[in-house]
């Protein structure tokens, strides 16, 4: 009898209707032979709201409090769909992340985990039951509840696939696949039939929000394949799993946004690979992930340094700047206003002059690009913010990825 896992994104349970479909949905692949675990999300917004009840109270609420109030959201959840499986006959036993034993590292609001201990919902599945584990959230060796970064309960799911050694990862959520791009930015953008873990993964660090990027590097680890599908119809959805990329004809596979950013530039730094070290050095030590980064400007003595940081970090990152930069004349601009745009495909290592065609398809619509970074499968401009949803619809456009409608 084969395992498998499904996923319930927040919008799938944000109602009891929708509750009780996904219920019905458990107890129909249950009636096919299968052993069902589930994985749910906090219920619709749920998540948004805990976190601005917790801004109301604190600009700086401590981490460990924060985590002990967002993982409430997915213990509603997870205690009301056993009740619905309940309800239709079907045994069933909601377990929250500690008892699910998801074990994680102790960096709260943002842990990783470190272990799936698959005893106790084993020994729940052999009894016959159907298995409700709470996404998001996981526990310390010493206790504490953690959670895992927005979007977590897909790490969740793929790390419980994993550790039970189950066929199949099941993602249900409210688009029926990943497509080429955001639905919601590009209507035009069509569903993927397969990708692999390697374009899904610089898909999702690029802000196709879809799946957790944790989510899919589990995956690709543990060779769990996954499939995305829409929770509200029949239709089979993407299969992300190892696909033979090479010599692809199309170069670029989706293009990806990422609102979430915010562009620093230091001008008048000593043209010095100690400063740069020191800088940059300063920002690791505090947790800061850098994400694009370019010196330019540059005379003998003196250059300037422009790089972004996530909006969340951009006050620590000051803060460290000022520390580092002491008496020494330098000015320190800061705009978040930007966007990041990214083209992704495992193609462009065959094929040559995408990024060409990027900087074409933004040229022609007149949107400024202030830092680009490249790795062998992506292209990223950073843009202005109000540009970003005209760059991806002109980047979709440009590499023959609207769908003919
Ligand atoms: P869930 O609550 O089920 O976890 P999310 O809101 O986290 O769902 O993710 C689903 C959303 O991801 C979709 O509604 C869609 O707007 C967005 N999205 C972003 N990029 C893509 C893409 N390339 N393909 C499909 N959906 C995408
Ligand atoms: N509820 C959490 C969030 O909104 C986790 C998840 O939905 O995956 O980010
Ligand atoms: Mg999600």
């Amino acid at each position: 009898m084969a395992i498998i896992v499904q996923k319930y994104g927040g919008s799938s349970v944000a109602d009891t209707e929708k509750i009780m479909a996904v219920a019905r949905r458990i107890v129909h692949t249950v009636q096919q032979g299968h052993q069902v675990v589930a994985v749910v999300s906090a219920q619709g917004k749920t998540t948004d709201s805990l976190i601005a009840q917790a801004r109301a109270i604190s600009a700086h609420p401590p981490k460990r409090e924060m985590d002990m109030l967002l993982a409430t959201g997915e213990q509603v959840s997870i205690a009301l769909l056993a009740m619905a499986i309940n309800s239709l006959g079907q045994p069933v036993i909601s377990l929250t992340g500690a008892q699910g034993g998801i074990m994680t590292d102790t960096q709260h609001t943002k842990a990783r985990i470190r272990v799936v201990d698959g005893a106790r919902i084993n020994q729940e599945l052999e009894k016959g039951q159907v298995v409700i584990v709470a996404g998001f959230q996981g526990v310390t060796s010493t206790n504490d509840i953690t959670t895992l970064g927005r979007g977590g309960s897909d790490t969740t799911a793929v790390a419980v696939a994993a550790a039970l050694g189950a066929e199949v990862c099941e993602i249900y959520t409210d688009v029926d696949g990943v497509y080429s791009a955001d639905p919601r930015i590009v209507p035009e953008a069509r569903k993927i039939g397969e990708v692999d873990y390697s374009e899904m993964l610089e898909l999702a660090s690029l802000g196709a929000m879809i799946l957790q990027p944790r989510a899919v590097e589990v995956a690709a680890i543990y060779g769990v394949p996954i499939h995305v599908r829409s929770s509200f119809s029949e239709n089979l959805g993407t299969t992300i799993k190892e696909v033979n990329v090479v010599e692809r004809e199309i170069a670029v596979t989706g293009v990806a946004s990422d609102e979430n950013c915010a562009k620093i530039t230091l001008v008048g730094i000593p043209n010095d690979v100690n400063v740069l070290y020191h800088i940059f050095s300063s920002l690791a030590v505090e947790s800061i992930n850098v994400d694009m980064i370019v010196q330019a400007g540059t005379t003998k003595n003196i250059t300037d340094l422009t790089f972004t940081v996530t909006q969340e970090e951009l006050e620590p990152t000051l803060n460290t700047i000022a520390k580092v930069q002491g008496e020494q004349d330098w000015q320190v601009i800061c705009d978040e206003n930007v966007a990041k745009v990214s083209i992704v495909g495992a193609g462009m290592m065959t094929n040559p002059g995408v990024a060409a065609g990027m900087f074409e398809a933004l040229n022609n619509e007149n949107i400024p690009v202030f830092v680009v970074s490249t790795s062998e499968i992506k292209v990223s401009c950073l843009v202005p913010r109000p540009d970003y949803q005209r760059a991806v619809r002109a980047c979709h456009r440009k590499f023959g990825l609207d769908s003919a409608k």
